[in-house]
């Protein structure tokens, strides 16, 4: 009998998330949780002492006496948000680890086999900051995670397992509850690499469910001259109201929204073109990012050979019009919108169990449990440009680019720099993320401090060699041409050691790919 290889899929998504496995029959099963449920809300619901995930907490309102929290994903990596509960400040990784341990559970209870590895997506453009803290919720639950996945490179995966042939240029267009993600993929027989990636953090179905909250308010306002939003509790039965309106007009011309409140009865009728005009500016965003990746990829419409459809707000009629005029057929959503980067985490965590399972291709090792069709290898880009702090000639400080943004990981490269001062010792290493020239607008994602150069004059030449894996992990060598010696070290995306000034001095690049 074949042993399965405990690592699953997990999708944490802004307003659901699901968890997924590859069984040793080699399918793909998103598991239901203890409600019978494949997608689980992201919500949770402090009572009391008490603590409720998922549909209870999504459905649960103000007046029930708890607090409800959703939407964390918008605000993950924001170091200042925080939600306080009984006195008790909870941050984004907090509230996403009750969120995995919820989908832990239930998944453990379905499949008896304890959750303890996983494959984790995450939007192609979260910054380090944002992959650190998805790290750091895994880890408050007790999950190893192999892999931080991208999600449109997991979805394309989902997709090409249905699709096992197609090679050529592949559009991920994925929109979530928070979330716009637009990834151009190319496939090419057992490859699927990322070519260009964009989106916005805070554009998604929610958005439409503002607008149109919005759009209510000022109804009732009108009417009545009170305002349902300046009240919690209407505020939030608005919003549960919204989203059924809204889904509803996916199907239907028109439907209604209403509310009791400050003792009005209001409804109002809402037909689809209306509810369109409202969204215009936001499907006009996922336009313009959707338009920029192509550009980015000096690629067009008439050239993609597929475009996957990702995300439950895909299904508004709005954003399956903007497609088909585009690309001239119906975007393909062949695979459940709201499963595709789930099975795709599943497919990339049985791939890598399956790695581990036989870790050399001479290795006397069983066969694994995993015969994936068409098995593909998803290969990701530096998703912001790499850089590295340094002085210019006048002492101010400047991000000098290692590695483009959209370069193919792994990676590595080789830049020559000179020591800036008279018996300079050490030198630190700041590593930033960021389109910017400028240190503070990028995102610091490593730093170390390397010692014990030879003390002598300035402008000493010294190679830096820096390799950058999938999984973030950061080698950083530096080698010293006058005493022919190096010294290397290894650091994971987020880690630092104390950073003082930064004490390099830039005067010639030279830029070597050694990939
Ligand atoms: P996801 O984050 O992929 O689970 O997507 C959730 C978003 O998709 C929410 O904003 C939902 O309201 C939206 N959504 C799901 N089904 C539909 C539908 N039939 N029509 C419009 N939006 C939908």
């Amino acid at each position: 009998m074949s042993e399965t290889f405990p690592i699953f899929g997990i999708d944490l998504g802004t307003t659901n998330s699901a968890i997924a496995r590859v069984d040793d029959r080699n399918h793909i099963e998103v598991l239901p949780n203890q409600e019978g449920d494949r997608l689980t809300p992201s919500a949770v619901l402090f009572e009391g002492e008490s603590l409720y995930v998922g549909n209870v907490a999504a459905e649960a309102s103000g007046h029930e006496g708890g607090d409800v929290v959703r939407d964390v994903k918008r605000f993950i990596g924001d170091e200042h948000w925080l939600w306080e509960h009984n006195d008790i400040f909870y941050t984004p990784s907090d509230i996403h680890a009750i969120i995995l341990k919820k989908l832990a559970q239930d998944a453990e209870q379905y499949t008896s086999i304890p959750v303890k590895d996983a494959v984790i997506s995450v939007p192609a453009y979260f910054n380090d900051l944002q992959r650190k803290a998805t790290l750091e919720a895994a880890s408050l639950a007790g999950i190893r995670v192999h892999r931080l996945i991208n999600e449109p490179t997991a979805a394309a995966l989902a997709y090409g397992y249905d699709l096992p042939d197609e090679d050529g240029l592949q559009l991920v267009v994925d929109l979530g509850g928070g979330t716009f993600d637009v990834t151009l993929l190319q496939k090419n027989g057992t490859t699927l690499d990322i070519i260009a990636s964009n989106g916005h953090a805070r554009l998604g179905g929610k958005d439409w469910d503002d607008r149109l909250i919005h759009y209510f308010s000022v109804d009732f306002v009108t009417h009545y001259g009170v305002d349902p939003l300046d009240d919690p509790i209407a505020y939030q039965q608005l919003q549960q109201r919204t989203r059924s309106t809204k889904h509803a007009l996916s199907r239907r011309n028109k439907s209604f929204l209403s509310l009791s409140h400050a003792g009005f009865q209001h409804q109002l009728q809402i037909d689809r073109e209306t509810f369109e005009s409202l969204g215009k500016p936001l499907l006009d965003q996922c336009k313009a990012l959707c338009d920029l990746v192509l550009e980015d990829a000096n690629t067009s419409w008439a050239a993609l050979q597929n475009v996957f459809l990702v995300g439950g707000a895909t299904r508004m009629p709005s954003i399956q019009a903007w497609i088909t005029n585009a690309w001239g057929k119906p975007g393909i959503s062949t695979v459940n919108p709201d499963e595709a980067v789930v099975k795709g985490a599943a497919l990339e965590a049985a791939r890598i169990a399956n790695t581990q399972h036989n870790p050399t291709p001479h290795a006397q090792a069983e066969p694994s449990p995993y015969r994936l069709k068409g098995s593909v290898q998803a290969r990701d880009i530096t998703n912001h440009t790499l850089g590295i702090v340094v002085l210019d000639s006048l002492g101010r400080s400047f991000v000098d680019t290692l590695l483009p943004r959209h370069t193919s990981l792994p990676a590595s490269t080789q830049h020559v720099y000179y020591t800036a001062y008279d018996n300079q010792v050490s030198v630190t290493i700041q590593l930033v993320e960021g389109e910017s020239k400028l240190p503070e607008e990028c995102v610091e994602i490593g730093s170390c401090e390397i010692t014990g150069l030879p003390p002598r004059p300035a402008g000493q030449r010294v190679e830096l060699h820096l390799g950058y894996d999938l999984n973030g992990a950061l080698s950083v060598e530096l080698y010293d041409t006058g005493s022919n010696t190096s010294q290397r070290v290894d650091l994971q995306r987020g880690s630092h050691r104390t950073a003082t000034e930064t004490q390099w001095m830039k005067r010639q690049l030279q830029s070597v790919r050694v990939q």
